[in-house]
């Protein structure tokens, strides 16, 4: 009997994954990428020179046996670490004891991918080829290759996994009903860098996430392997305060030194980096249904949203597992599959495009205020104190797989009690197990 075969549009992070998962299950892969392979090429990956990877994406990189290979180059960041005005340093830990996120390189973790993949001979992988159309129903894909020539690829089943762009999503909008929305941020982001000192040390501590909130905007940085940090600013596309307005050296100097003073001393190319780099655009997709006759959207494609959470690719990854088991439970029928699915993961997707921007407003403005400290300080106490009893929202979608839509209800749910135990000045009652039984069980928020 001839394999079943499947076309794979996008090779980025979470195509290559799910052409190995795809492999494994007996399936024979044609996955096509638009840009040149980037084991060979000196191309950068794209958006953001690396990643917090947490554990959906980790329990989704273990089931293909990467976790460990991966883990062994990330840098583990347990914490935040705010930096104000002043220069100030805030710590808060994102979890309890042995919970972190994890730093790695987007372009390292979309090469192992690639080589995994390509190590499976039922994958088979092509470069510049860009998807121009799809037939959904005879599952015909048509590309273009880097010599313009036009390549056409006959498969059982299609896999849209071309990102937040995906031009599989854009066919499906054109060719029947699909319902879609794109919301951009006012904001727009620039990536800078803190190289390593001249001792070749880390300039500032490595094992957390560090952040400069500054209101309506904010800087981040995550630390890379060769010591340097990825430094992220958010800010404003036009408005007084905004990146129309910096349009000089001075402009740019004047602006750093007023409100990241202390991180110009360790960004000697700030000038350079800032007029070099390029200011890329922030979007959240949602769109439905993610299927129409043989083809099935999976990542960016059909949840694009903004890094807030640091979840797009562990969604991302998350989406390939739930496909997975889906597959299996349909006994192969990949129709079956595709449908369980969407349905399964629309809800998810939803709920963490919502909790990414909700998290944008915490991360720029909330983190370096003082009530908010404290609001963060009792919650992680009882997470610590009692955590057979309570998580907190950032737990449960960074350190398990609960779906997303849970870690919003719930996580809602126990916001409003740390809130009520603030209120009520119950502080010191949290060490009380009767107590946050009885407060949780008032709330009817008790572990099910
Ligand atoms: C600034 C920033 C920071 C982020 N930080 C985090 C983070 O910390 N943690 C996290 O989990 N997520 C983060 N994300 C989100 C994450 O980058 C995405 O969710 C993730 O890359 C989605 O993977 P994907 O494979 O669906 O899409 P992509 O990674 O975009 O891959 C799509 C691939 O399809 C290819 N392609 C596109 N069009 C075509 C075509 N027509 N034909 C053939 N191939 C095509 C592209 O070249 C690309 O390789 C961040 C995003 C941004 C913008």
């Amino acid at each position: 009997m001839s394999k079943t075969t499947i076309t794979v549009v996008g090779g980025g992070l979470a195509g290559s994954l799910m052409a190995v998962y795809f492999a494994k299950k007996g399936y024979e892969v044609n996955l096509f990428e638009r840009r040149p392979d980037m084991r060979n090429a000196d191309i950068s990956a794209g958006r953001s020179i690396n990643l917090a990877l947490s554990a959906r994406g980790l329990h989704a990189l273990d089931k293909v046996g990467l976790k460990e290979a991966i883990l062994s180059e990330a840098i583990p960041m347990h914490g935040r670490t705010m930096h104000d005005e002043s220069g100030q340093l805030a710590y808060q830990p994102y979890g309890t004891e042995g919970q972190f996120i994890n730093s790695v390189s987007r372009g390292g973790l979309n090469i192992q991918l690639l080589e995994l993949a390509d190590e499976n001979p039922d994958v088979h992988l092509f470069f510049n080829h860009k998807c121009q159309e799809v037939n959904f129903e005879t599952g015909q894909t048509t590309f273009e290759d880097e010599n313009g020539n036009t390549v056409i690829q006959e498969a059982d089943f299609i896999l849209g996994s071309d990102g937040a762009f995906s031009q599989v999503r854009m066919e499906m909008m054109t060719s029947g009903k699909l319902n879609y929305s794109q919301d951009y941020l006012d904001h727009g982001y620039k990536e800078l860098t803190i190289p390593a000192t001249a001792d070749d040390e880390f300039a500032l501590e490595p094992n957390a996430l560090h952040i400069w909130p500054r209101g309506e905007y904010m800087m981040i940085a995550l630390p890379n392997p060769d010591k340097s940090f990825t430094c992220t600013l958010f800010y404003p596309f036009t408005g007084p305060v905004s990146f129309e307005t910096l349009k000089t050296k001075t402009d740019v100097e004047d602006f750093f030194n007023k409100h990241f003073a202390d991180a110009v001393p360790l960004m000697p190319t700030l000038i350079e980096d800032f007029f070099a780099n390029p200011t890329g655009s922030l979007v959240t997709v949602r769109c439905y249904p993610w299927v129409k006759e043989k083809a099935a959207l999976l990542g960016d494609a059909c949840h694009a949203v903004v890094p807030f959470y640091g979840q797009g690719m562990n969604c991302a990854f998350e989406d390939c597992v739930i496909l997975d088991e889906c597959i299996n439970e349909a006994n192969g029928d990949l129709e079956v599959a595709f449908d369980a699915y969407q349905k399964s993961r629309k809800v998810n997707a939803d709920a963490i495009a919502d909790l990414a921007i909700q998290n944008f407003t915490e991360m720029q403005d909330l983190v370096g205020d003082e009530d908010f400290l404290h609001y963060k300080q009792v919650e992680h106490n009882l997470c610590e104190l009692h955590p057979d009893l309570f998580q907190s929202q950032y737990e449960m979608v960074t350190f398990t797989n609960v779906p997303y839509s849970t870690a919003q209800s719930k996580g809602a749910q126990n916001t409003a009690l740390v809130k009520k135990i603030i209120a009520n000045g119950w502080e010191d009652k949290i060490t009380d197990r009767t107590f946050v039984l009885d407060i949780l069980s008032s709330a009817n928020a008790l572990p099910t």
